[in-house]
């Protein structure tokens, strides 16, 4: 893409409201636009970043055998009343609002009894089980909280997946090949080194339910982290008794910041009962299905990344989820050859590899502006370029600087 089209800019300064490490960057890096406190835009390359961060998810959910679908953002009141989920003094982060023909709606918090309902219609036999089905789709939360930026939004992206089994048993298998496919996805996203498995509350039948926390200091859950064994326990569980269950002492744990990127739940039948959905087995016994749910939040992972991998120029994008590999900057815009040269370099490496600063500006405003955006690969097109056909490659994250030839740059 060229830069000189791109209808966003860089800025100098975030607006003074936001105290958020990641959303002030998103936002002088023209990522994200911040509509209202915890609501945010995305910008053409914000939406490129997240959805790299929605393919990979994609990928690992479809690996697990899990089919997408979306759903819808309108939730019916009399569904959620049957489960107790609809009141305010159950639920306090509902959005509701009326029909102007009467009857109230809310603005889905999450999904499992709207999909609950849909199975109901296409589960009876023990022949429809196992069942999985996911959807990347906004989220509505009233949180009170509003200072961590995109990694707290009143509406985010969520990725929600929902598993249908026969018995415990089944459900165990998948819960824990979801548990391997989240790891993958974090791995991937350039956090698997700082993100743990973590104990915490809200397990039905175990006594947990399973977070995937990553460190960073800008993150609003305490977890107390066992390197050896590569996992955490959350501070709301953090009791003598609970570290007894998991074989865990006090000494051997380290109390850390993070946030929650990620969890798995053993939901049990608490919503297939209230909502009959049920299958007959094999000897003809109706039973109810025996339900998952496993949350990601592809807008949290994208500032959880920004948080933990800038520096002090700006973003430091890992190359899975950048929004370009490549970013071109012609340092000498109104010389012909440069121009020659850049014009059939960003034609090679193709517009959705490369982001082509081919604007008239100063070299130092490219630099910058390079340096806030954090793309990994800088490729420099100079004075040099014209007499030796060499460029500087830049790589973001090390400030390490090589001459190459166009075809080292091909190759990459
Ligand atoms: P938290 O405790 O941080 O509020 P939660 O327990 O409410 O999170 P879930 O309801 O399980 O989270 O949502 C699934 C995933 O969605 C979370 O693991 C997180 O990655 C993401 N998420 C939850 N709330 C938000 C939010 N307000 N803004 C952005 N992402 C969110
Ligand atoms: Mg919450």
């Amino acid at each position: 893409m060229r830069q000189s089209q791109l209808f966003t800019r860089t800025r100098r300064e975030a607006p003074s409201d936001e105290t958020a490490k990641n959303a002030q960057l998103l936002i002088r890096a023209g990522f994200v636009h911040k509509e209202m406190a915890g609501v945010y835009s995305y910008l053409p390359l914000g939406f490129r970043t997240l959805q790299n961060i929605v393919q990979i998810i994609r990928e690992e959910m479809n690996a697990v055998g899990a089919q997408e679908m979306v759903m819808t953002a309108l939730q019916d009141k009399e569904l959620w009343s049957r489960t107790d989920r609809w009141d305010d003094a159950k639920v306090d982060n509902w959005f509701k609002t009326e029909f102007k023909s009467g009857g109230e709606t809310g603005l889905a918090i999450t999904h499992e009894e709207p999909l609950t309902r849909i199975m109901s219609e296409h589960i009876s036999s023990y022949r429809d089980l196992p069942r999985y089905a996911y959807q990347f789709q906004n989220k509505f939360r009233n949180e009170l909280r509003a200072k961590s930026g995109v990694m707290r939004g009143k509406e985010f992206l969520m990725k929600d997946m929902y598993s249908f089994s026969k018995n415990d048993e089944e459900h165990a298998a998948f819960y824990a090949q979801a548990r391997e496919a989240y790891l993958k996805v974090f791995a991937r996203l350039g956090l698997g080194d700082r993100t743990y498995v973590t104990f915490a509350s809200g397990g039905i039948f175990s006594p947990f339910s399973e977070e995937f926390q990553t460190l960073t200091e800008a993150g609003e859950d305490v977890i107390y982290v066992h390197e050896g064994k590569k996992l955490a326990v959350n501070k709301e569980v953090y009791t003598d008794e609970a570290l007894a269950t998991l074989g865990l002492s006090k000494e051997e744990l380290v109390e850390k910041k993070a946030v929650e990127v990620g969890n798995i739940f053993n939901l049990g039948t608490r919503f297939s009962e209230p909502l009959n959905l049920s299958y007959t087995d094999e000897t003809g016994t109706k039973k109810p299905v025996v339900m998952g749910s496993y949350g990601i939040g592809p807008t949290r992972l994208l500032g959880t990344i920004v948080e933990v991998l800038s520096d002090e120029k700006g973003m430091v994008w890992p190359e899975a989820v950048a929004p370009f590999r490549f970013h071109i900057l012609n340092l000498l815009p109104n010389d012909a050859a440069s121009v020659a040269f850049a014009d059939a370099l960003y034609a090679e490496l193709g517009s959705d590899a490369a982001l082509y600063d081919d604007r008239d500006a100063r070299a130092g405003e490219k630099f910058a502006d390079s340096d806030l955006i954090g793309i990994p690969w800088r490729i420099n097109v100079g004075k040099e370029t014209a007499v030796s056909g060499m460029v500087e490659l830049v790589n973001r994250a090390t400030g390490e600087m090589k001459k190459v030839t166009r075809d080292e740059v091909l190759a990459l």
